[in-house]
């Protein structure tokens, strides 16, 4: 797993580019496509109440799977009214909007992690639960992130996390992706430019869209 600083700077990047079709930039927006891209990690939770963090983590919410049952949930919420406010007001276009927004950030999180060393066996994350048990790594691109491998209370793991090896990870990470995500904003940019942001009526009816007064 990279740090959340990976995540985070993934999320934005799906951010640019995938919410560049006229809607509305705003903070709180973006802070939720974090959460979600963050997300998959929440199987540290059931471990760090037992004392054993590393337990359960890397299951089922790092595969296709999850991906799939989290757009699914993501495109019945749209389809109750919580969209992720896309341009245009076609019924159908908003639920699968919504539905491949949500999905892409949480893939994000599986892809990353497929191109980072993993210390901890199984080495990677179960790509294709629940139908196969193999675990996959594609490439060690990101530095692990040194951690307390064994038992261990919320408190000493979290302390276990600050030390000089994950600093270089998250350095490595900021290297890595920012240039990225450099070009996805001046992508987003250039689509805006010569057409006005126009969806702030449509983004209003959205309970996704948690406010529209800062924008770009
Ligand atoms: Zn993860």
């Amino acid at each position: 797993m990279p740090l959340p600083v990976a995540h985070s700077l993934a999320s934005g990047i799906i951010y640019s580019s995938a919410d560049a079709d006229g809607s509305l930039f705003t903070w709180r927006r973006l802070l939720l496509a974090m959460m979600i891209a963050n997300a998959p990690d929440l199987d540290f939770l059931p471990g760090l109440l037992i004392g054993d963090p590393n337990r359960f983590h890397h299951g089922p919410t790092h595969s296709l799977a999850a991906v799939l049952i989290v757009a699914g949930i993501a495109a019945c919420g749209a389809a109750l009214g919580a969209r992720w406010p896309l341009r245009g007001k076609i019924e159908a276009r908003a639920v699968a909007g919504t539905a491949i927004m949500v999905g892409a950030l949480w893939f994000s999180h599986i892809l990353l992690d497929l191109f980072t060393e993993d210390l901890f066996g199984p080495f990677g994350v179960p790509l294709l639960w629940p139908f196969s048990d193999r675990y996959f790594l594609f490439y060690p691109w990101f530095p692990n992130v040194a951690r307390y491998s064994g038992p261990s209370g919320p408190l000493a793991f979290f302390l276990s996390l600050l030390n000089w090896h994950n600093a270089w990870a998250a350095t490595a990470e900021i290297l890595t992706l920012t240039p990225v995500l450099a070009l996805s904003i001046w992508w987003r940019r250039r689509r805006h430019s010569g057409t006005r942001e126009t969806t702030a009526s449509y983004a209003a009816t959205s309970s996704l869209d948690l406010s529209s007064s800062d924008s770009d």
